[in-house]
């Protein structure tokens, strides 16, 4: 996951000053070191590393904090509260024009995703939009390009516009529009060219794209991998062609996330959606104050509950919740759960969206395929219906007798007794958050 190193150190770091009742200025100092160091590391530009330091040393030794009755937690609240503003401060939308089509181009060099996230976005404009896209096949240089997102068409069953590679890829985008003005196509998306690196023709050719289409929006396709070099390359298609804004690409890897902390400061293009995998649904809305609150361990409940909502059967959920609340979750709504989540996406990808989940060593490695599923669930079915309540009665014959039932070694029993054990006590830590009233209308519905 994205972030993880940074994630790991920052909230170490703010875990020290956390419950301090006086907080000096030396400790924010010291505090400060570390979130600077945690922040190069993490490939953040250090001048954008340097300008935030300074920020929230300002604020963190002011009066509102240190006046405060809770400055440790003051702090940290500064702290969150620079690093969204730093990713944008609030969630920038994709544009809708008033005479549709709306047209966008997607630029970026070759290998950022650009093909893979035209599809991507076609698919959440239809999903979560309800809008008509287009999708415009204007690569004519790269052999398989009209291929392959004509194969991304037809899965996604949007349609794909092309004219093949011998006619010019403005021309492309000049009929392209056309077809979508007629057949009242509320989004043209046109996947364009890439190269290895920024050059002249490709960029004229860009240019006399943008003036022949007129679009609403130039996104730049970047991936998040290349760390600070994103920000190089940003910085000069902004010059060129003048970006609206920017798409994150292959965040789920396991990139440092640099790129997503400086590409606002250093080019003020505000960063609209991040890619999170290579499958079709793999894109989401980019929400910098949702993103600060992954890096600080504050979890991310909210888009976790936007995809719950999506996927979840409601009734379901209201009764898992219930049972999560009064801590009556057995194995058995562990099943049932297993099957829910299932249809969600990766599981490590959602539970790094939990509050505090990766200090949960036993969740942070629970990832979960087909085969393991399989095996969680023939682990429950050799349980007792005693046991699948009250799992604390299994002791070691018990357990030797459930390997045996299930075929799976008695190591595997004792893991998942464990992560079942984890697992309630995150409950017990969101829902005694939750009675605090600190996220005020925050519900799990499914975990
Ligand atoms: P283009 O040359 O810019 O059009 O790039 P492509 O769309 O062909 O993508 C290049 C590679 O990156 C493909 O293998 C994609 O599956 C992969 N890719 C794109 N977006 C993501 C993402 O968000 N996560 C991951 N893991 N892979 C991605
Ligand atoms: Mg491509």
């Amino acid at each position: 996951m994205v972030f993880e190193g940074l994630a790991d150190r920052l909230q170490q770091t703010i875990q020290r000053i956390r419950g301090k009742g006086k907080v000096t200025e030396e400790d924010v100092n010291e505090m400060m070191r570390e979130v600077r160091l945690a922040l190069l590391e993490a490939d953040v530009n250090f001048k954008v590393v340097k300008d935030f330091v300074k920020r929230v040393k300002e604020r963190a030794v002011g009066q509102e904090v240190m006046k405060s009755l809770t400055p440790g937690q003051q702090v940290i609240k500064v702290v969150q509260e620079e690093l969204t503003e730093l990713m944008g401060g609030t969630q920038s939308k994709i544009a809708v024009s008033n005479r549709p089509p709306t047209v966008i181009m997607m630029v970026g060099l070759q290998g950022a995703g650009k093909t893979t996230t035209t599809g991507k976005l076609s698919n959440l404009l239809r999903k979560k939009y309800n809008r008509k896209p287009l999708l415009v096949a204007a690569d004519i240089y790269r052999p398989a390009a009209i291929k392959q997102l004509e194969t991304l068409g037809k899965q996604l069953n949007i349609p794909v516009f092309s004219l093949g590679d011998q006619v010019s890829p403005v021309e492309i985008a000049k009929q392209a529009i056309e077809k979508a003005k007629e057949e009242h196509y509320d989004y043209v998306l046109i996947d364009t060219a890439g190269r290895l690196h920024i050059d002249e023709a490709l960029m004229n050719e860009l240019k006399e794209m943008k003036e022949i289409s007129n679009p609403d929006e130039i996104f730049l396709v970047v991936d998040a991998m290349t760390g600070q070099d994103a920000v190089n390359v940003a910085q000069s298609f902004n010059e060129q062609l003048g970006v609206t804004g920017a798409i994150l690409t292959k965040l789920d890897g396991d990139t440092r996330g640099g790129a997503a902390l400086s590409i606002k400061a250093v080019t003020n293009i505000p960063i609209k959606f991040v890619g999170m995998g290579e499958k079709l649904d793999q894109l989401e809305d980019f929400h910098p104050e949702r993103m600060a609150s992954r890096i600080l361990g504050m979890g991310d409940v909210l888009t976790l509950i936007e995809k719950a909502q999506a996927t979840v059967d409601q009734e379901k959920a209201k009764e898992l919740e219930e049972k999560m609340r009064t801590m009556t979750f057995t194995f058995d709504d562990f099943l049932e759960q297993l099957a829910q989540v299932r249809k969600l996406g990766p599981l490590d990808e959602l539970i790094s969206m939990l509050p505090g989940a990766n200090k949960i060593k036993g969740l942070k490695d629970l990832k979960i395929d087909e085969k393991q599923i399989k095996h969680v669930e023939a682990i429950i079915q050799s349980m007792t219906k005693e046991e699948k309540i009250h799992p604390e009665i299994i002791n070691a014959s018990r357990k030797k007798r459930i390997a045996k039932g299930s075929g799976r070694p008695v190591q595997e029993v004792n893991r998942l007794l464990k992560q079942f054990e984890d697992m309630k006590k995150m409950f017990k830590q969101m829902t005694s958050m939750n009675m605090k009233g600190k996220k005020k209308g925050f519900k799990f519905p499914f975990m």
